[in-house]
């Protein structure tokens, strides 16, 4: 892309990523991981409530998103809670055959695209919490990933995009994760992926982070095509002047929901976290509750996330429209 269009495009970016909101973004987490939800499990209910908190969750994630004009797809998935057992080292075993099996949902919320693109970009949130925990509150684990990614919605609800936009809200600590059936569903379609961000734990951190006044966001990645997603963010925060240390680690085996839709052959794919290796203290205890999110980290961390989706769509739009990446830009001139 020539300069002029590349200054354009960084000038558009700014600007729409002062849409996004710390309070939207507290609202949702404090919603979904203090009051009223003190946590989202198959196995928990609220007192003098039929349903369990996960489905009070699901409610609430499609009841926004439909306001925002955004499409809900609905998808089961049998699952097994997770159990505690002190006896393993992160106190918690795979379910046994013969316990109780739940029907849990993923959630899909897609806005199509305006342009010629047949891309989509996939933003990708698991929304449950440790259920192996009594009603743990999960709040850096996942709330706030759910949190931005309702942020990102709304701000992107109204914006001219080329490409569709495709939300998923999944399962992952319940057993099977829930992602996989999705992923595997996505890469059969005709969707190509221009980018997969799984957002987990964005505003999680070492105490040394925390004490420092460090601003971490880690790009996790596992193909080539990923790394080269992570170094296009590495440069966005900085000509954004986001202030996030940004740093990219490759991961060689696939993990998480991200390593979900690697397994299902989808290789533009990245994970957004805090830290790695995970060096939350709150991670997986009752202790993480929503009061202990740094809404500012992950506000900012939710900026960026919403700058390199429209960077996707604008980059996959000029390549559309037969504009000057770098590369052809050399290849046009030196066959000139
Ligand atoms: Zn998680």
């Amino acid at each position: 892309m020539v300069g002029g269009n590349r200054a354009g495009k960084m000038k558009e970016l700014a600007e729409i990523i002062t849409a996004v909101d710390g309070q939207q973004i507290k609202n949702h987490l404090f919603h979904l991981a203090k009051d009223p939800l003190p946590c989202r499990c198959l196995n928990v209910s609220r007192p003098g409530v039929l349903t369990n908190t996960l489905y009070e969750a699901d409610r609430y994630l499609i009841s926004f998103m439909q306001s925002w004009g955004y499409r809900i797809e609905r998808e089961i998935v049998a699952v097994q809670a997770f159990q505690p057992d002190t006896a393993v080292a992160w106190g918690f075993r795979k379910p046994l055959p013969d316990e109780p099996w739940y029907a849990a949902l993923n959630i899909w919320a897609t806005r199509a695209g305006q342009g010629q693109s047949p891309g989509a970009i996939v933003l990708v949130a698991h929304k449950d919490s440790q259920s192996w925990l009594k009603c743990a509150p999960g709040g850096h684990d996942n709330a706030i990933g759910v949190a931005a990614l309702l942020e990102i919605a709304r701000i992107l609800a109204d914006k001219l995009l080329n490409s569709s936009l495709r939300l998923l809200f999944c399962n992952e600590e319940h057993w099977p994760w829930t992602s996989r059936a999705a992923a595997q569903r996505f890469s059969r379609s005709d969707t190509k992926a221009l980018a997969v961000f799984n957002v987990d734990s964005i505003a999680g951190q070492s105490e040394a982070d925390r004490l420092a006044g460090r601003r971490p966001h880690v790009l996790r990645y596992g193909t080539s095509e990923g790394e080269e997603l992570a170094d296009q963010i590495i440069q966005l925060n900085a000509e954004l002047e986001l202030g996030l240390e940004v740093r990219k680690v490759h991961c060689p085996k696939p993990n998480d929901d991200d390593g979900s839709f690697l397994l299902a052959g989808v290789r533009p794919t990245l994970l957004h976290i805090g830290s790695l290796p995970y060096a939350e203290p709150h991670y997986h205890t009752l202790d993480d509750c929503a009061e202990v999110v740094d809404i500012e980290l992950a506000a900012q961390s939710t900026r960026l996330i919403v700058a390199a989706a429209v960077d996707c769509d604008r980059r996959a739009a000029a390549d559309l429209n037969g504009d000057m990446s770098p590369k052809r830009h050399i290849l046009q001139t030196t066959s000139d």
